[in-house]
């Protein structure tokens, strides 16, 4: 009989050739976490393991866990009375959560900037009034309202916005005043890209796979007194925050792969000194895409300039069979995950955290090139 145990691992010679993945979600990651990950994945420090096979009950994951909230917490500047818990169901589970344990009035203003905010506005109805505070629909969602005249009213429990619109390319240049109504904020596709002040938002929430991490966890940053027991009996255990606040995010088993990869890149993030210095390479990473798209007579930015995202940067030529032709051509090139979303068509660039500089400049010069000969 074969002892399985004794089967030799096929060392094949693994052919690296990675691309620059301009994708908006799952996206790039840091090649760094990558490696790591891949020295662990056979005997994760000394526990002869791997994280994806061991307990969520053990101490070998609650220190993770628990790293991983240090070091995430440490990054943002959350203070003591806001709890930060790791969840599942991604960003559009949240878009229920959100009012089913905030609606104590049932009512709710929602700023629409896009598809995300429309479709967090729409479960919310479900559970109470929902007024659209402002919206951009008029203009595919181009630009960011003006937040001068919102009609919100002391009856609502909470202002609704989503901060960085990740299909649209837009971002909030500054958060909307919301007269004193707590601030729920969606931040999935801008997540750690630069410092915030956390004592702005009630809840500042965001899915990990756009700028942090794998697929599967979404990360909420909720003020204490948002946690409350005493809600309708019909909202279900697992989407309760008490639940998940009183069980440290371990109510059931939590993704532990997602949490643990997130773990190591807070800690590249520290490593890179901060949000302030992620701040500054993104400004200049975006910067570099911007100034050639004001410049090109090919391409051009399809967002208002003043409401222009960091992170999410659409763009189109104007001519659809060009567009098809680029983003296949620079496929070719190793410049990957480039097409548009379908509302918005052409091009988009997803310039998140992990993406360098370097990936940034090689697109402009492939772009410089591509105008040069379609001209
Ligand atoms: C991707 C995205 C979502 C949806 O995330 P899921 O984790 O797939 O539910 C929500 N909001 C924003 C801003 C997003 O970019």
């Amino acid at each position: 009989m074969r002892d399985c145990f004794n089967i030799p691992i096929q060392r094949k010679e693994i052919r690296m050739s990675r691309v620059y993945n301009f994708s908006a979600g799952p996206a790039v990651l840091p090649e760094e976490v990558l490696r790591e990950a891949q020295e662990e994945m056979m005997d994760y420090r000394g526990c002869g393991m791997s994280v994806m096979e061991m307990s969520h009950r053990s101490s070998m994951f609650q220190q993770i866990i628990d790293e991983a909230e240090a070091d995430f917490r440490s990054l943002l500047g959350v203070p003591d009375h806001y709890k930060v818990l790791f969840l599942q169901g991604g960003a559009s589970q949240q878009f229920a959560a959100i009012p089913m344990n905030l609606m104590r009035h049932k009512k709710a203003g929602y700023i629409i900037t896009g598809q995300w905010a429309k479709k967090a506005a729409a479960e919310a109805r479900k559970y109470g009034q929902v007024v659209e505070l402002a919206s951009s629909a008029d203009k595919t969602f181009s630009y960011i309202p003006d937040l001068s005249r919102l009609p919100i009213t002391e009856d609502m429990d909470y202002v609704y916005i989503c901060q960085n619109n990740t299909i649209y390319g837009t971002r909030y240049s500054e958060l909307p005043d919301t007269k004193g109504r707590d601030l729920v904020s969606d931040v999935s596709s801008m997540f750690l890209s630069e410092p915030v002040d956390i004592s702005n938002y009630a809840i500042m929430y965001g899915g990990v796979q756009k700028n942090v991490g794998p697929a599967g966890l979404v990360i909420d940053v909720i003020r204490e007194d948002l946690i409350r027991e005493d809600l309708d009996e019909d909202v279900p255990t697992m989407l309760r925050f008490a639940t998940q606040a009183a069980a440290g995010s371990l109510y059931n088993t939590p993704n532990c792969w997602a949490i643990y990869i997130c773990g190591k890149v807070f800690k590249w993030l520290k490593n890179m000194g901060g949000l302030a210095v992620m701040k500054q390479r993104n400004e200049e990473k975006a910067a570099v895409l911007y100034d050639f798209l004001d410049r090109s007579e090919l391409f051009r930015g399809t967002v208002a300039r003043r409401d222009r995202s960091m992170m999410n940067v659409p763009f189109v030529t104007g001519d659809k069979d060009l567009d098809a032709k680029f983003v296949a051509e620079a496929k070719g090139a190793g410049l990957e995950n480039l097409k548009g979303h379908r509302t918005v068509g052409g091009m988009r660039a997803s310039i998140y955290n992990a993406m360098p500089k370097a990936g940034v400049e090689k697109l402009v010069d492939f772009m410089e090139d591509f105008e040069k000969k379609n001209r």
